[in-house]
């Protein structure tokens, strides 16, 4: 997928197209008829027909704006040891090689930066070279926010599931290269010909988690996981079994939602399976409608 929002192109590249999830494993409190009528809407492409479960993807962008190049959530990583987290342990996919064909070289990008420091969203940054955790992208400026690095730093410290792990392999090895920023306010990352690359606070699913907004003639907002599977359009109030503030990324999500309608910014989620880019609109009754997710009426 690509498209053009403003000045910016933007590019979906994907680490995983299938990545599936027992109904409760993923919404704890999903209701048998919720479940029920999520798979009769959502299959074949956001649920298993075979399984039942739920399928997510894992997608990271890629923007070019004028000369720079930025990634936006580089994905979980291969070899990455995660036994307490199995979804996430020692994948093996050709993510590499999809960059490649999508045309970029990681050398030529300048700005790393995920929406928040769970392993699907930087796992990317280091690439096991000789027994190494090593940069991915050779020449780029990471982006962390104070807000989420700081959270991460402390279930690292308590040893809490493989956040050490996580903070060794994918964040400690870029750290040198980083630019700390916080998000008390927005941080526009990169600008050019009038369209910006914003972050945006939208905590909840973590602390520190942000949105990165892309502001030109047209906008769009690449949403990390502030929502993980369509369904979530309709059952907005459903909460990920990840969010550590549940009752915050209920009202993050609610208004990233609302605005997305309102002010006519396209969503692209990190995790929706098939499909392009989902617009939002109102309908008469006020009630949010919306396209580009793939449902059996
Ligand atoms: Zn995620």
């Amino acid at each position: 997928m690509q498209m053009r929002v403003g000045a910016a192109a933007i590019t979906r590249i994907t680490e995983r197209e299938h990545w599936a999830f027992a109904p409760t494993e993923l919404f704890p409190e999903i209701t048998e008829a919720e479940a029920g009528r999520t798979r009769s809407r959502y299959a074949p492409t956001s649920v298993d027909p075979s399984s039942g479960e739920l399928v997510l993807a894992i997608h990271t962008y890629v923007i070019r704006l004028g000369g720079q190049v930025i990634v936006v959530d580089p994905g979980n990583g291969n070899h990455k040891e995660r036994p307490n987290l199995p979804a996430h342990h020692h994948f093996a996919t050709d993510y590499p090689d999809r960059f490649a064909a999508a045309g970029f070289d990681p050398a030529e990008v300048g700005l790393v930066v995920s929406t928040h420091l769970h392993p699907d969203h930087c796992g990317w940054n280091t690439t096991l070279v000789d027994g190494r955790w090593v940069p991915t992208f050779p020449n780029a400026t990471h982006v962390f926010f104070d807000e989420e690095l700081a959270f991460v730093e402390s279930l690292a410290a308590q040893g809490v599931s493989d956040f050490p792990a996580l903070y060794e392999d994918s964040v400690q090895p870029v750290l040198g290269r980083a630019r700390r920023l916080s998000l008390a306010s927005e941080q526009v990352l990169a600008s050019w010909d009038g369209t910006e690359v914003v972050a945006v606070a939208a905590p909840g699913h973590t602390p520190g988690h942000c949105v990165i907004e892309i502001r030109g003639r047209e906008r769009a907002v690449i949403s990390g996981d502030v929502i993980h599977h369509p369904v979530q359009l309709e059952l907005p109030d459903l909460s990920q079994a990840g969010d550590s503030d549940r009752s915050q990324a209920r009202r993050t999500r609610a208004a990233l939602l609302a605005r997305c309608a309102d002010e006519g910014i396209t969503l692209l989620p990190a995790h929706f399976p098939g499909g392009g880019p989902v617009s939002l609109e109102r309908d008469t009754s006020g009630a949010l409608t919306w396209r580009g997710v793939e449902v059996v009426a």
